[in-house]
């Protein structure tokens, strides 16, 4: 089972897009598949078409040793994997855990006994560095990072990277950067190119040859409670995910 959790403390990156669609490409390609939905946005939840209003049980439960993970997943209607749902009911959590023992490993003893469910188990992080996303950071093996291609994306990576040499330092061994993903990609913007080589340049083969174009069809499929990739497969945006889970296919081999 590879655990990969989708971070970057910057809001509106494309964190929950990426998360939700590479989970459905990876099922579409055959990988048993688990989302958990870290933010109390709740945006994961539904672009996967589960109601976060309705939900009796959900990451919250889990974190705080209220419900097992089994109570807690819920499928995806139409997109073919798992998810751990959340609400703005986890905001609470942070402040709750306080009192917990090994509070930031909570979301690791989960995953830990069902480790032959799933081939993938992705998580979904709020836009913080919280006690939630170093949940994600201790249960994961690795960070994928979503990043725009514009002037200030190098602009708190350092605090990212920083963030994940401590948990690694100090609370997991494993974790390791992935890579970087080139999203909302426009190939016309020479400004979007620059920055692209500059990442090439400072990362090397850590930034991942798919680049997921800017594309209105992932933007719309949210609303419809359908991941993109198969609100509508042909868009360039669905295709681009489709690329990127086999190249995370590929990449996991060498890992
Ligand atoms: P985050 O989870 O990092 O806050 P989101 O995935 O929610 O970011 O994306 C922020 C906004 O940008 C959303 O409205 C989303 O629909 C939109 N978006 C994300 N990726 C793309 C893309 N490749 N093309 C067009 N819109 C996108
Ligand atoms: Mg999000």
């Amino acid at each position: 089972m590879h655990i990969f959790a989708v971070a970057n403390q910057k809001g509106g990156v494309g964190k929950t897009t990426t998360s939700v669609n590479l989970a459905a490409a990876l099922a579409q390609q055959g990988q048993r598949t688990l989302l958990v939905d870290l933010d109390p946005q709740g945006n994961a939840t539904m672009g996967s078409g589960i109601d976060k209003r309705g939900l009796t049980r959900s990451v919250y439960q889990l974190l705080l040793g209220m419900a097992e993970l089994a109570e807690v997943r819920a499928a995806s209607p139409s997109g073919g994997f798992d998810v751990l749902p959340a609400n703005r009911e986890l905001a609470g959590a942070e402040v709750e855990m306080v009192d917990l023992e090994r509070r930031e490993a909570r979301l690791k003893e989960a995953l830990d006994k069902h480790r032959d469910d799933y081939d993938f188990v992705l998580i979904d992080c709020p836009p913080s560095l919280s006690m939630l996303t170093l949940n994600g950071l201790c249960a994961a093996h690795g960070v994928v990072i979503p990043m725009q291609c514009e002037y200030y994306a190098l602009e708190g990576l350092s605090d990212l990277v920083n963030t994940i040499k401590k948990v690694h330092a100090n609370l997991n061994r494993e974790l390791k950067v992935i890579g970087l993903l080139r999203v909302m990609f426009d190939p016309r913007s020479t400004l979007s190119n620059q920055v692209s080589a500059q990442l090439e340049e400072h990362f090397g083969d850590k930034v991942f040859r798919t680049m997921v174009p800017r594309n209105v069809r992932l933007a719309e499929a949210p609303s419809y409670g359908v991941p993109g990739v198969i609100f509508d497969k042909s868009s360039k945006g669905a295709q681009a995910y489709l690329a990127f889970a086999a190249e995370m296919i590929e990449r996991v081999k060498s890992i």
